[in-house]
Parts: C-alpha cells; structure tokens; sequence
C-alpha cells in the first residue's frame, strides 16, 4: 500500500531526543542539523566522512600496537622489578596453566580488538573506492558479531581495579601503554 502523499512525509524528521518534528533543509558541507527544542543533532552532511573514519580507525589501530608493546605497568615487588606487557600477561596465563583463560583473554582483549580495527579499516577503504558491495555488506554483519565480544574497556576498569589492590604491595609505575591502552578503550 502506498499513501497518496507519502513523498511529502520524507521531507520531516524527527527528533530522536525530544520527538519534535522538523522540515529538513539541505545543509553546508561538514555542517550538521540540531532541533530547535532542544539542540539534539538531527542529521549531518559530510562527503569527507569516509576519509575521516579512515584516519580515525588507522590512528585506533596505531594505539592498539603501541598499548601492546610498551609496558602496561612496571611493579617493584621486593626488589624485584616487573614489566607487564598485554601479550605477556596472556602468554604467561598458558604458561601456568590457565589454558582457558587464556584463551579467552587473548580473544576477548587482544584478537576481537584487533579484528574490529582491522575491518573497520578496510569497510572505509572499500567505501572510498566505492568497490566490494557484497564484502562491505558481509563485514559489516562481521562487525556486529565480534563488537560485543572485544572487552578492552572492561579490561581497563578491572586493571584498575587490580592496580589499587597492588599497591599495597608494592611501588607501581604506570607505563606509556597503559596511557595507550586508556586513549585506545575511550576510542
Ligand atoms: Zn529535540
């Protein structure tokens, strides 16, 4: 079925904030339209929106290297001191058994994280290129699927969480990737 007057409706938005209802204007490029009542963004007009999501997603996976290679925490126990890398932690979980989770760590903190920048990178490449439809498509479906299972945020919060608990042993130093780390989870 089809309204006599439908075309007329595509015309009017409404505000996913306060449901007021607008007429839409075209608008500049790289501008965006707020409502009237209450200033929530009613839609955007940005022709660089591809190249932006490509550099964002391209500086995300940057980040993502440099939280996994520098040292998350440096702890002086005794003496002694440690250097806690993200990869050393899992590798160390295999070590003493804790093949489980292990593996889970590894995936949920370090696979799935990388899998999203990995594909969000090449989703905007392709957009650019305007080439691979039915990729575009499946990826996207890949996403959704992987997105609630990359846990680097709550990582973050449970370390710490671990860090006030350690210390009481010990002197910690926070290293450069945990800064990393915190940019990469606000990301
Ligand atoms: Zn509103």
């Amino acid at each position: 079925m089809k309204l006599e007057n439908e075309a007329a409706l595509d015309n009017l938005i409404i505000c996913y904030q306060c449901y007021t209802l607008h007429e839409e204007v075209p608008i500049k490029d790289g501008s965006k339209a707020c409502c009237s009542e209450c200033g929530g963004i009613l839609y955007r007009y940005d022709t660089k929106l591809v190249d932006h999501g490509l550099a964002l997603s391209i500086t995300g996976l940057i980040f993502f290297v440099l939280a996994n290679s520098f040292s998350l925490i440096q702890m002086d126990i005794l003496g002694t001191k440690q250097f806690i890398t993200i990869p050393k932690t899992i590798l160390s979980l295999f070590e003493n058994g804790f093949y489980l989770v292990g593996f889970l760590v590894g995936f949920l903190i370090f696979i799935f994280p990388l899998m999203i920048f990995l594909i969000n990178i090449l989703l905007f490449t392709l957009l650019k290129f305007k080439r691979g439809e039915k990729t575009t498509k499946e990826l996207l479906i890949l996403l959704a699927h992987i997105k609630p299972w990359s846990m680097a945020d709550i990582f973050f919060i449970s370390l710490l969480v671990a860090l006030v608990k350690l210390v009481a042993f010990g002197q910690i130093h926070i290293g450069i990737a945990f800064w990393t780390l915190m940019v990469f989870v606000m990301y």
